[in-house]
């Protein structure tokens, strides 16, 4: 069954402005069909019953929209729906994944207070950001003034010559580097987004995914906004405009109160910078420091704590969960919008996402993935000759595994890091292709041996079990593939590229069957418990495991559980 899911409070539900348009992509529906202006006529238009705005034919809080074989229809189903939440079923999620089939990071932020070239220190930080995001960025500067903003497709380096960054002065900058899929809307939705609203000049950069946005943005279409974007992050800066709140910092923190999902954020306006986290801290977000002898601090925040490396800033902490944090002429002033919400930090940031040179959440990430690969040893064993990582991400874990288990480390597979993505399209016999073009095996070091190959993650299967091929016909007596988490199981819905759950080979298959589809002699997976276990420093944090658990820190409802009565009515 296709479908989105929604509820609404209010009992009425913006449909277009509620599904991510990428969803329908390639179920019959082309890209045209899902703006948000034109959705009633789109959907008419493809032989789809017209629905008016507010679904006068009853769809109650919940409901589902069914996308199956190119036709579409809303019906109302009963439910005991009480959260305002967006929901969304297996395919709620961009399905563009890449050729070596791994999830992708959406974004990543950069924000630079009181540097006399911050376009320059922006650009720099966005480059060490460049893993978290490959598709579009954009930096947006302010010189008290004017407020400057430029985005383009592509890679940062690509966007920003000297001759763009020249066009943008001032001593204040954020930025944004972005992973999407592609379509006439990215580089609409690239980032940041610059809004001039009832309360200035707003630019705003974002890294996750709010989960109640079909709600809020029709309350807020209701009161007359009007958006330029279907980005998540103008519905933060309208939620803005439309604060009655006394000043700029508390119709902020009166905004980030009203929207549900994982977000941290960068803000400016003419003379300000703002920067925050949902109050569950999803995703990572860092302030750091430059010292300046003859002024004023440099104040910095980044997704990661690598990008200060470059800048020669100083990590001073992590930004909190639920904390706004505000950077002026006259120094740095922080409150708490929210607290007492358990954290739920993603902890697929320290398996494969953040860089192993960043410390976030409290610990560094290498340190992190060196214990992954030690435990992975202790957990699963194999009588083996070398130990070989699936390079980059595996590296590390591979590292730690190698030393644990008493084994030789070789990089028996070389990865191309020149590959573009010309040859990631998602078709399948480009991808297969793919695989080889960016992987290639060092025969020396795999013939006649016993490998263990350590990688981060299986997604959908189909790369591994090439990726095991590829090893056993460079000459391997047996590969064992460990992985350095726990099976993926459900998809994410707080920022993270994920295939449709049908396509996440671990929903569908025991470890035994994943065995054979990949052709391993062996397949091991890392603990739940030993993972938490590796990613604990010397505070105590709170992590996600949702992708591996399917328990969503926030209120979702199981599709699977209301289909039933869907299908009843
Ligand atoms: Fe991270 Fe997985 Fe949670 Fe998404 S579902 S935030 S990828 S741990």
């Amino acid at each position: 069954m296709s479908g989105l899911l929604f509820q609404g409070v209010e009992g009425v539900g913006d449909l277009s402005a509620s599904f991510r348009s990428e969803a329908l992509e390639g179920h019959g529906f082309s890209r045209a069909n899902m703006e948000f202006k034109s959705e009633a006529a789109a959907l008419a238009a493809e032989g789809i019953p017209a629905l008016e705005r507010n679904f006068p034919q009853g769809l109650k809080p919940g409901g589902i929209f069914s996308a199956a074989d190119g036709t579409a229809k809303a019906m109302p189903f009963q439910s005991a729906g009480t959260p305002a939440l967006l929901l969304t079923t297996d395919h709620c999620s961009p399905t563009t994944v890449a050729a070596d089939d791994k999830l992708r990071e959406e974004c990543g932020v950069i924000a630079i207070h009181g540097h006399p070239d911050a376009a320059r220190q922006a650009y720099l930080g966005l480059y060490a950001l460049q893993h978290r995001g490959q598709e579009s960025a954009g930096i947006a500067t302010a010189d008290g003034q004017h407020l400057a903003n430029i985005k383009g497709m592509g890679l940062v380096s690509e966007i920003f010559t000297d001759d763009v960054l020249a066009k943008l002065p001032g001593p204040m900058a954020i930025g944004h580097t972005r992973y999407s899929t592609t379509g006439d809307s990215a580089l609409l939705n690239a980032q940041p987004i610059r809004v001039d609203s009832t309360k200035g000049l707003i630019a705003i950069a974002h890294n996750g995914n709010l989960v109640n946005l079909g709600n809020v943005r029709a309350r807020l279409e209701r009161d007359g906004a009007y958006f330029q974007t279907t980005s998540d992050s103008e519905i933060i800066v309208q939620l803005i405009a439309h604060s009655k709140a006394g000043t700029l910092v508390d119709c902020i923190a009166d905004s980030l109160g009203q929207v549900e999902g994982a977000f941290s954020i960068v803000m400016m306006t003419r003379d300000r910078i703002f920067a925050a986290r949902d109050p569950r801290g999803f995703r990572p977000l860092s302030m750091g420091r430059i010292k300046n002898a003859d002024g004023p601090d440099t104040i910095v925040f980044a997704s990661e704590s690598c990008a200060f490396d470059l800048l020669r800033a100083t990590y001073e902490r992590d930004v909190l969960p639920g904390e706004l944090v505000m950077v002026t002429e006259d120094g740095v002033t922080s409150r708490q919008y929210a607290s007492g919400v358990p954290q739920s930090s993603c902890i697929f940031e320290h398996v494969y996402f953040a860089r192993p040179d960043s410390r976030i959440f409290g610990r560094w990430v290498q340190e992190s993935r060196d214990q992954m690969g030690r435990q992975l040893a202790r957990e699963s064993a194999v009588s083996a000759d070398v130990v070989v990582p699936v390079p980059d991400s595996g590296v590390t874990a591979a590292l730690g595994y190698a030393e644990e288990a008493g084994l030789p480390f070789r990089m028996g597979l070389i990865r191309n890091h020149y590959v573009g993505r010309t040859f990631i399209e998602p078709e399948q016999r480009v991808r297969d292709f793919g695989v080889r073009l960016k992987l290639n095996p060092v025969r020396n070091l795999l013939e006649g041996k016993r490998v263990i190959l350590i990688d981060d993650s299986i997604i959908r299967g189909t790369t591994s079990r090439k990726i095991v091929r590829m090893v056993r016909g460079a000459g391997a007596k047996e590969v064992h593939l460990r992985i350095s988490c726990p099976p993926t199981v459900s998809p994410c819905f707080y920022g993270v590229d994920t295939p449709s759950k049908r396509d996440l080979i671990a929903a569908q298959k025991s470890i035994e069957e994943i065995r054979q589809f990949i052709e391993a002699d062996s397949l091991s997976y890392l603990s739940l418990g030993g993972l938490l276990n590796c990613c604990v420093g010397e505070e105590p944090v709170g992590y996600c495991t949702a992708c591996y658990t399917g328990n969503y820190p926030t209120q979702w409802v199981d599709v699977e559980e209301i289909l039933p009565a869907a299908a009843a009515v």
